[in-house]
C-alpha cells in the first residue's frame, strides 16, 4: 500500500530551478511515467521521491506520513537504474538475494523469495552465473528481481531499458508491464522515450526545463495534448504542426487551406495526426508537392512542406508517389487541434 504525494515540490541548486512546483498525488498501485527531454528534471524528481537529493522547497508523503526528513533507507522504496549496480563478484542467486542479507530478513525465508523472484524474470537457468557471463538484458532482468525481492511499497526505475538493443527493449518493457501488474505495487518509472511511456503507464507526467506541462492518461495526452510541446513529442511521428491565419474559422497557410473551424482570429499554429488525414483524389485542404515518401511496411508516409513545415500523411501501404509529385491531402476540420501561436497552448479544436 502506498500513496504518493507531491505538495509543490521544487529542486534548486542556487538560482538554477532543476524542478518547479511538481505537485501530484499518484495513487497506490498506480504506474507513473514521468516523460520528458534530457534535463527537463525526471530523474531529480525521483531522487527527491527517494530520499537521495534534498527537496529545496514542498513535502514529499508516502501514505500520509512526510518523508522530507527520512534517510532512504527508511523509505521502503525499491530502485532500477539504467546502470543494473550488480556485484561482480557474485552469482545472480547472490546478487539478488543481496538486499535480504542488508535488510536482516530471517535466513529461512531467503530462498523462497529469491527463487519466487528470479522465475517472475524467467532468471532460474541463470542462478549460479557471475554478471559478465550474462546478457545486458539478463543483467537487467538480475536487477529487476534484486528490486522485487524486498516486497517493497513503492519501485522507481529510472531509464531501465535504455541499455537495451531495440528488440530486448521492447519484449522488457512488456515483460515490466506484466510484472507492474501482477505485483501491484506503486511504480514511477522514469523515461525520454514516448513509446514506454504510452505502452506502460497508467497516467504520463511530461515535464520540460523543470516544469510539469501534462498530468494524463495516455490516451488523453495523445488526443488531447495540452500545448505545442506535447503535441510535438508525443506520438510516432508527433504531430503535425502548421503556422498559419485563422479568419472566421479558415485557416490559411503555405499550400493550406482548412475551413470550418473554431477558434479566435489571428495567427495560430494549426495540428493535425499523420494517421487522421488522408491522400485525397479531389482538390483538399493540402496541395502541395511531395518532399519524401517512405516505406514503412504497414503504411506509405508522405510528407509534404506545408503551413511553414513538413507535415506526414500516413497513406495506405500500397499508394505510391514520386519525389515532386503534387499530391492533394485531405485534413478535414474534425481531425485539427489549435495552438495558441506565440505561447504554444491549446486553445481548441474543431
Ligand atoms: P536525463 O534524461 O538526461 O537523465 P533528467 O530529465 O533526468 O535528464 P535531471 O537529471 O533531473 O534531468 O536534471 C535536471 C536539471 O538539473 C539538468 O539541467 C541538470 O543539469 C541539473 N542538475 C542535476 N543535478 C544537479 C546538481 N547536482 N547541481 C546542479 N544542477 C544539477
Amino acid at each position: 500500500m502506498a500513496e504518493i504525494q507531491l505538495r509543490n515540490v521544487s529542486k534548486r541548486w542556487g538560482s538554477f530551478v532543476g524542478v518547479a512546483n511538481f505537485d501530484l498525488t499518484i495513487a497506490d498501485e498506480e504506474f507513473l511515467v514521468l516523460l520528458g527531454p534530457s534535463g527537463c528534471g525526471k530523474t531529480t524528481t525521483m531522487r527527491m521521491i527517494a530520499g537521495l537529493e534534498e527537496a529545496t522547497e514542498g513535502e514529499i508523503v508516502i501514505d500520509g506520513r512526510v518523508v522530507n526528513d527520512l534517510d532512504p533507507k527508511d523509505r521502503d522504496i525499491a530502485m532500477v537504474f539504467q546502470s543494473y549496480g550488480l556485484y561482480p563478484n557474485m552469482n545472480v542467486y547472490e546478487n539478488i538475494r543481496f538486499p535480504l542479507k542488508v535488510r536482516k530478513v530471517p535466513e529461512a525465508e531467503h530462498e523462497t523469495r529469491v527463487m519466487k523472484a528470479a522465475a517472475m524474470v524467467e532468471l532460474e537457468p541463470f542462478l549460479h552465473r557471475k554478471p559478465a557471463e550474462l546478457s545486458g538484458g539478463q543483467r537487467q532482468r538480475v536487477a529487476l528481481a534484486r528490486a522485487i525481492v524486498r516486497e517493497p511499497n513503492v519501485f522507481l526505475m529510472d531509464e531501465p531499458l535504455s541499455n537495451l538493443d531495440a528488440k530486448l527493449r521492447v519484449s522488457t518493457r512488456a515483460q515490466i508491464k506484466n510484472l507492474s501488474h501482477e505485483l501491484k505495487v506503486t511504480t514511477i518509472y522514469v523515461t525520454h522515450d514516448q513509446i514506454e511511456a504510452m505502452t506502460l503507464a497508467d497516467r504520463v507526467v511530461i515535464m520540460k526545463q523543470g516544469v510539469v506541462q501534462q498530468v494524463g492518461t495516455p490516451v488523453d495526452i495523445y488526443d488531447n495534448p495540452a500545448n505545442t510541446f506535447v503535441a510535438g513529442f508525443i506520438g510516432s511521428p508527433a504531430m503535425n504542426l502548421m503556422d498559419g491565419d485563422l479568419k472566421d474559422g479558415t485557416f490559411t497557410g503555405q499550400n493550406v487551406t482548412i475551413q470550418g473551424l473554431s477558434g479566435p482570429n489571428g495567427a495560430v499554429t494549426l495540428g493535425f495526426r499523420a494517421e487522421d488525414a488522408a491522400i485525397a483524389d479531389g482538390p483538399a485542404e493540402i496541395e502541395a508537392k511531395v518532399y519524401t515518401m517512405e516505406l514503412l511496411g504497414d503504411a506509405t508516409m508522405i510528407t509534404v512542406r506545408a503551413g511553414g513545415a513538413l507535415v506526414s500523411v500516413k497513406a495506405h501501404k500500397e499508394y505510391r508517389a514520386e519525389i515532386g509529385d503534387t499530391v492533394r491531402l485531405s485534413v478535414p476540420a474534425e481531425i485539427c487541434h489549435l495552438f495558441d501561436s506565440q505561447d504554444g497552448r491549446r486553445i481548441g479544436a474543431a
